[in-house]
């Protein structure tokens, strides 16, 4: 699932190749994948590129204005879900791909390509003038960045809440970018419980939290050293503790433990945020979702 990290260095790697490439014709093979439908995607034909961004866990394209009539810019918000993927590739899909849902054919021959792996079709775009995309209600309602991690003091601000941390910390109306991978390795590197209550916490474990998100800066880092300009399906990422259950805390050594849900399991090290209590009961985890 992508998160803060992965959608930011897939957006510069997109922006890196894609910037001032024409596009020729979009298309969509599944209703579903477009949620929008004025403009509809055929106004992307003859657009330039003006480049890749990201907003929370969205990668944006932006357009340049119509170079016959004048038209305003226009931006395509994307949303991957959970097993979306976005990219370039040297030769168009088949419409028989299964796998891709909207695509981007470029004057030059490549293709920009939204894929969705699995069964379910959940991946969608949205496109909008570029000047409305803040007001989407998709970006309108979303937390502060996550990374660059926001001041100390909003961030106190936006936790202060009665809700476990786990579940807060992925709600991007709180803060955008994190998802069930990286709220693990924040919480870990926070040394705090995933069923704390925002609302709880001392200055001090507000402070340990704020520095905690500096690990999705690291994470980019070493994305921008290890991937290529094409960044592949399944992107190794570097965490320490989620999906690791069993294995010793890099930190304490203790072991690992995990609480699993129908969809996501959370890893937690028991010795240093839970002290030493082992969260088995299911009545608790159901508190975590
Ligand atoms: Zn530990």
């Amino acid at each position: 699932m992508p998160e803060l990290p992965e959608v930011e260095i897939t957006a510069r790697r997109l922006h890196a190749a894609l910037r001032g490439a024409e596009v020729e014709s979009a298309l969509a093979t599944g209703m579903v994948a477009v949620k929008s439908i004025d403009p509809p995607l055929g106004a992307l034909g003859g657009r330039h590129i003006a480049g890749v961004r990201r907003i929370g866990k969205m990668p944006v394209v932006d357009f340049d204005a119509g170079s016959d009539d004048g038209s305003e810019p226009l931006a395509l918000l994307v949303h991957l879900m959970s097993a979306g993927r976005f990219q370039t590739f040297e030769k168009r899909a088949s419409l028989r791909d299964r796998t891709a849902r909207v695509m981007l054919r470029l004057a030059d021959g490549r293709e920009l390509r939204l894929r969705e792996f699995g069964t379910k079709q959940r991946a969608w775009v949205k496109l909008m003038p570029a000047r409305e995309i803040e007001r989407d209600e998709m970006v309108a309602t979303l937390g502060p960045e996550a990374w660059p991690a926001p001041p100390l003091e909003e961030l106190a601000r936006r936790i202060d809440l009665p809700r476990h941390l786990h579940p807060m910390l992925r709600d991007q109306r709180v803060i955008a970018g994190i998802g069930r991978s990286w709220v693990d390795e924040v919480l870990w590197g926070a040394a705090l419980s995933p069923f704390r209550q925002g609302s709880e916490l001392e200055d001090d474990e507000v402070r340990r939290l704020h520095a905690a998100l500096g690990v999705l800066g690291d994470a980019i880092e070493h994305y921008e050293a290890v991937v290529s300009d094409q960044v592949p399906n399944k992107l190794p990422m570097p965490l320490r503790v989620h999906r690791r259950e069993g294995e010793p805390c890099p930190r304490c050594g203790a072991t690992l433990a995990a609480v699993h849900f129908a969809e996501h399991v959370t890893c937690y090290c028991p010795e240093e945020q839970t002290g030493g209590r082992v969260l088995k009961d299911r009545r608790l985890s159901r508190l975590l979702k």
